[in-house]
């Protein structure tokens, strides 16, 4: 399982050029399904039994439409929406105050019931540790995989791993100049996409 979590980081890693604008749903699946593209026959064959087990109904269950539950579940959960991020400042960076402090998980706290205060730096060194460990509940090991097929792509998404005392850039104001072949492709999707990713 290992093996399956430094493949898969790495290729999405890989997949994840410098700079970005911020990821929707699309933008997370294709980060999937490049790093899927990369996976080994074993690793792959791994994941997908995994992911096949899942009964929740808020995606389909490809690697692809699976990187982007964790936004969904977040609209129902709003206690994981500091998960998604890192507001490490530019000016003054300071890990330790951007992953509030950086307590550790509670004893015998299951990840995906960990305090809401938490980036995603910790919640994926957390999620890793579980899809590890050989004694970890079914159930929490798929929802582990789920929280890191996205959030892996969330923190390479600039917006969501820096600050520059802009609320992780909601509050920079965008002049879009629209009337051209660019407004109509921002129109349908472009803008709505980048507004809806950098809400929290
Ligand atoms: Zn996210």
């Amino acid at each position: 399982m290992k093996a399956l979590l430094a493949v898969f980081c790495a290729s999405i890693a890989w997949a994840s050029p410098q700079p970005a604008a911020a990821w929707g749903d699309d933008g997370h699946k294709i980060v999937a399904m490049i790093a899927e593209h990369y996976l080994t026959p074993d690793v792959h064959n791994t994941v997908i039994a995994l992911l096949a087990q899942d009964t929740d109904p808020l995606t389909a269950h490809d690697m692809a439409s699976e990187a982007t539950w964790a936004d969904k579940y977040r609209n129902q959960h709003r206690e994981t929406a500091s998960w998604h991020f890192v507001d490490i400042e530019i000016d003054n960076p300071d890990i330790d105050a951007a992953c509030f402090g950086r307590a550790p998980l509670p004893p015998n706290t299951l990840a995906s019931n960990g305090p809401s205060q938490a980036c995603v730096l910790d919640k994926i060194i957390q999620f890793i540790t579980e899809v590890e460990q050989p004694n970890t509940d079914p159930e929490e090991r798929l929802v582990a995989l789920k929280f890191l097929l996205h959030f892996v792509g969330d923190m390479h998404q600039p917006l969501h791993s820096s600050d520059h005392n802009d609320r992780g850039g909601n509050s920079v104001k965008v002049i879009v100049r629209m009337g051209s072949g660019l407004g109509q492709r921002l129109g349908h999707g472009g803008v709505s996409d980048f507004q809806s990713r950098c809400l929290r």
